[in-house]
C-alpha cells in the first residue's frame, strides 16, 4: 500500500527545502508494509500575487533591508497581529491550496513553513478532508514566531525543549508536542570514515585547523566580507568557504582566493555538508537553525557571524545559553578575534563539543518520519495513539 505524504515548504532560505528533503529521505527508508510517497510543494507556486514573490521579496529584503525584515517579523509576532495577516492572504492562497489537496489526495500534510500552518487548516477545511491529519515541523528555536503555534494541528514536533514550552503557553496540548530536534538529513547520522579519511576525500588538508565559513542555502548576507577579513588575518588557519546557490557570490570568492595569505577553498551548493561537517574543526557560520543543528550533530564547535533580524534571534540565544560556540556578531574584527581565540583553545572547544553532544539531535529526521508515517497510518482522530510514540 502506498500512503500520500504532501510536505508543505517555501523557498524562503534554503532551510526549509532541507528540512523537508530530510524528511522525504528518513520516510523512504522506513520498513513497513506502507511504502511512502513523498510530494514536496513551494506552496507560493499556488498563489496569487503577491505570495508568489515571496522566496524573491525574502531574498531582496535580507540582501538589501535586513532591519526592514526584522521590523515585519516583530509587527505580525503576536496573536491578534497575526490573526490579521492571516485574514489579510487568506484570499491569496485559498482556493489553490484547496485544489492542491484535492487533486493529491495525501494521507496526511505537514508544514515546514511559519506560515503555511494556518493556511492548510484552512485548505483541509475548504477541501473537506478534516479526517486527513496535518503535523506541523517547526524548524525555529528560541521564542518562535506566533505563525508556527497552531493548537489545531494534530501533532507538532519541535526541535528543542524551549520551543516545547512556548508551544504548551500557547495551549498546544502536551499529547500533540514531540520534542524530536530539528529535522536534519539521515546522512548526518551515516557518515562513517575518520576524520583522516574524510580530509583525504575532500582534499583537505591533514594536519591544518580547517574553519569552514557558510551562510545558509542561498549565500550573501556578510559571507564576502567575513571571508576575506579571515583570509587576511594571517591565522594559522585553512578556510573553506560555502557560498551555497549565490553563484555571483562565489566568483567573487574565487578570484579574492587568489590574492589572499590564507589558503581558501571556494564551493558552490555543495550536497557533501554532512562529510565536511566531520571533516573540519570550526563552523563560522550564519545562525540558520538547520545549520546550527548539523553542526551539533556532528559535535563541530560553532561561531556564530550573523543572524536575520528576528527570525534567527532565538536561535542565536540558543548558542550562547548552551554554550555552543562563540557569539561574534559585531563586526568581522569580532569573528577573527572568536576564531584566534578558538584555535589557541583546545579544552574549550572539547568542553563545547561535549556542550553538543548533551544537545544534539540524534536520528531526529527518521523520529519525525516515525511519528508523520504513524499519523498516515492512523488519520487525525487516532492522536492519543500517537503521542505515546
Ligand atoms: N546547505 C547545503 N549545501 C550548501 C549550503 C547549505 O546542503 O552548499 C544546507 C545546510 O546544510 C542546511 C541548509 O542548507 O541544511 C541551510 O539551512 P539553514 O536553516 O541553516 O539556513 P537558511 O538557508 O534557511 O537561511
Amino acid at each position: 500500500m502506498t500512503k500520500r505524504v504532501l510536505l508543505l515548504i517555501s523557498d524562503t532560505g534554503g532551510g526549509h527545502r532541507s528540512a523537508a528533503n530530510a524528511i522525504a529521505a528518513a520516510l523512504s527508508e522506513i520498513d513497513s508494509p506502507c511504502t511512502f510517497e513523498c510530494r514536496i510543494e513551494d506552496v507560493a507556486a499556488h498563489c496569487s500575487f503577491p505570495l508568489t514573490q515571496l522566496g524573491r521579496g525574502y531574498s531582496m529584503a535580507l540582501r538589501y533591508a535586513p532591519p526592514v525584515y526584522g521590523a515585519l517579523y516583530h509587527a505580525t509576532n503576536g496573536r491578534r497581529r497575526y490573526r490579521a495577516l492571516v485574514r489579510f492572504c487568506e484570499p491569496l492562497y485559498r482556493e489553490r491550496l484547496r485544489d492542491l489537496f484535492i487533486d493529491y489526495t495525501p494521507d496526511v500534510i505537514v508544514s515546514i513553513h511559519p506560515l503555511l500552518n494556518h493556511a492548510a487548516l484552512r485548505a483541509r477545511t475548504d477541501a473537506h478532508m478534516q479526517d486527513v491529519p496535518i503535523v506541523t515541523v517547526i524548524t525555529d528555536l528560541g521564542n518562535v514566531h506566533e505563525s508556527w503555534l497552531t493548537p489545531q494541528s494534530d501533532a507538532v514536533a519541535v526541535p528543542a525543549r524551549e520551543v516545547y514550552e512556548r508551544a504548551l503557553s500557547r495551549a498546544i496540548p502536551p499529547s500533540r508536542l514531540f520534542v524530536l530536534g530539528h529535522p536534519i538529513h539521515p546522512r548526518f547520522d551515516d557518515v562513517t570514515g575518520t576524520k583522516a579519511q574524510l580530509r583525504e576525500q575532500l582534499g583537505l588538508p591533514q594536519e591544518a585547523f580547517v574553519v569552514m565559513l557558510m551562510a545558509g542555502g542561498e549565500g550573501g548576507g556578510k559571507l564576502l566580507p567575513t571571508a576575506l577579513a579571515l583570509s587576511r588575518a594571517r591565522l594559522p588557519i585553512h578556510l573553506v568557504v560555502i557560498s551555497g546557490r549565490n553563484e555571483t557570490l562565489r566568483q567573487r570568492l574565487v578570484d579574492a582566493a587568489v590574492g589572499v595569505p590564507t589558503p581558501m577553498q571556494v564551493l558552490g551548493f555543495t550536497e557533501k555538508v554532512p562529510e565536511f561537517m566531520h571533516a573540519v574543526d570550526l563552523l563560522v557560520t550564519k545562525a540558520g537553525p538547520g545549520t546550527l543543528a548539523e553542526a551539533n550533530a556532528a559535535q563541530l564547535p560553532i561561531v556564530v557571524y550573523d543572524y536575520i533580524p528576528g527570525q534567527e534571534r532565538g536561535n542565536v540565544d540558543f548558542v550562547r545559553r548552551n554554550d555552543l560556540g562563540t557569539v561574534a556578531i559585531r563586526g568581522t574584527a569580532e569573528v577573527v578575534r572568536a576564531v584566534r581565540t578558538l584555535l589557541r583553545s583546545p579544552e574549550r572547544l572539547e568542553q563545547i563539543r561535549r556542550n553538543q553532544a548533551a544537545i544534539a539531535p540524534q536520528r531526529s529526521s527518521r523520529q519525525i518520519a516515525a511519528l508523520i508515517a504513524n499519523m498516515a497510518n492512523r488519520g487525525a482522530p487516532r492522536l492519543q495513539a500517537v503521542a505515546s510514540l
